[in-house]
């Protein structure tokens, strides 16, 4: 009887951890799908990009809010530097950004 309940326990355990091993596949794959969605092919070669990083305007030196992404043709080593401006919106969601990084700073 005991060995009867330790087996449907088991083999609950094993249906859960099934569930959960398929769910984070499948969310593995949408986010998989969500970022082929963004890519950018280089002006060159046609090569997909793949992109290195994300600066702001300060850190280059530039006046004025922005952004500027970094992103390199593996295939044949160009580099791609994107310039934006922030509008007022972007500009919210870096400052929230902003004070998020500054809370999990402290
Ligand atoms: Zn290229």
């Amino acid at each position: 009887m005991i060995f009867n309940i330790i087996a449907a326990i088991v083999i609950i355990f094993y249906i859960v951890f099934i569930f959960f091993i398929i769910r984070a596949f499948y969310s593995i794959e949408k986010e998989k799908r969500e970022k082929k969605e963004i890519t950018m092919n280089c002006w060159y070669c046609r090569n997909e990009l793949i992109w290195g990083g994300d600066h702001t305007f300060e850190d280059y030196g530039i006046d004025g809010e922005g952004i500027v992404s970094n992103l390199s043709c593996p295939k044949c080593e160009a580099d791609v530097e994107i310039y934006k401006k922030f509008d007022d919106v972007e500009e919210e969601k870096k400052k929230e950004k902003k004070n998020d990084t500054n809370k999990s700073n402290l």
